[in-house]
């Protein structure tokens, strides 16, 4: 049966992943907030934000997690990495279940799966000087000399394409995207092997997003990431991703690899949201390598 032909049923769910061993795997994962209380206090409405969801994402691969606003897409990145606590279901991370982990068996995880947020303003410490924020990771961990830890951030700063007196500023002093390469070398402090990127590059300029994209995708090649990319950016996901699941209203309602998603559309949702992408939009664009900051 040729490609063109297999029944959507037939792809792969989200929860199946090329290869034997995921580097990340959810299955049931079930989330609700509460959304209205009474005069006391007592939650009287919830919102179901995810819905029983399975995603799986190979080591070196990229699944993009795609959907309209509050489709539960930021949910299911924190979730994953258990910043917030799920109502149901179950997490492995590198073939742990870390459902059942305490806090210093989550520390552990958390060097090993790491995160990086929409706006990088946000997610570092205003207050700290780069130097701490991309150590401060490492710090946490604990087992690292002053040494070994001023070795490995100079190295990340290189590799990120900051230069060194970077590391002696303070996130004011710098652009939205040196910051997000800051936030970048933060991330891999610890030498993780799984990265949820929440929107990556959606606060950037549109000129500097292409060398995140480039810079992230060069750093899953070397280190073979596995990265769960959100992005409601569907000409963004077409260059990034491997597969790419559809979330709305706290469910996948499609997976499939990105070429078959973006060529044969299975859901209505799906085709409406690859509809939404303007049609002169740089979809084909082609990201150039990144240039390094002075
Ligand atoms: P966006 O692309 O706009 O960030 P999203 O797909 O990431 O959206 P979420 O941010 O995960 O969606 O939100 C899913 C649903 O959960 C939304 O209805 C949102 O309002 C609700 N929600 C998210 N966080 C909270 C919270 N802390 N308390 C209450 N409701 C929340």
């Amino acid at each position: 049966m040729t490609e063109e032909n297999r029944p959507a049923e037939a792809r792969n769910t989200a929860g199946d992943v090329p290869g034997p061993q995921p580097a990340l795997e959810i299955q049931g994962l079930a989330k609700s907030y509460p959304a209205e209380r009474n005069a006391l206090g007592r939650v009287v409405r919830t919102v179901d934000a995810v819905r029983g969801l399975d995603i799986a994402v190979a080591p070196g691969e990229t699944v993009a997690l795609v959907g309209e606003s509050g489709a539960g897409k930021s949910t299911v990145g924190r979730l994953a990495l258990r910043l917030i606590q799920p109502d149901s279901g179950r997490i492995s991370v590198l073939g742990q279940d870390i459902m059942g982990l305490g806090r210093k068996e989550l520390k552990a995880i958390r060097a090993r799966a790491t995160m990086i947020f929409q706006d990088p303003y946000k997610s570092l410490d205003p207050k700290a000087l780069i130097r701490y924020s991309v150590a401060e990771p490492l710090l946490a961990q604990g087992g690292t000399s002053r040494d070994e830890r001023e070795e490995t951030i100079s190295a990340l700063m290189d590799r990120v394409g900051l230069a060194p007196h970077y590391l002696d500023r303070y996130p004011y002093e710098m652009s939205g995207g040196q910051l997000q390469r800051v936030a970048i070398a933060r991330a891999l402090s610890t030498g993780p092997e799984v990265m949820v990127c929440d929107e990556p590059v959606a606060a950037l300029d549109m000129s500097i997003r292409s060398h995140v994209i480039n810079l992230l995708r060069e750093l899953q090649r070397e280190r073979g990431l596995a990265y769960l990319f959100i992005s409601h950016d569907m000409s963004l996901v077409r260059v990034i991703a491997d597969r790419v699941a559809v979330m709305r209203q706290g469910r996948i309602v499609e997976c499939a690899t990105t070429r078959e998603l973006f060529e044969r559309p299975a859901h209505e949702y799906t085709r409406e949201l690859l509809s939404a992408i303007p049609a002169s939009h740089p979809s084909r664009r082609t990201f150039r390598p990144v240039p390094r900051t002075p």
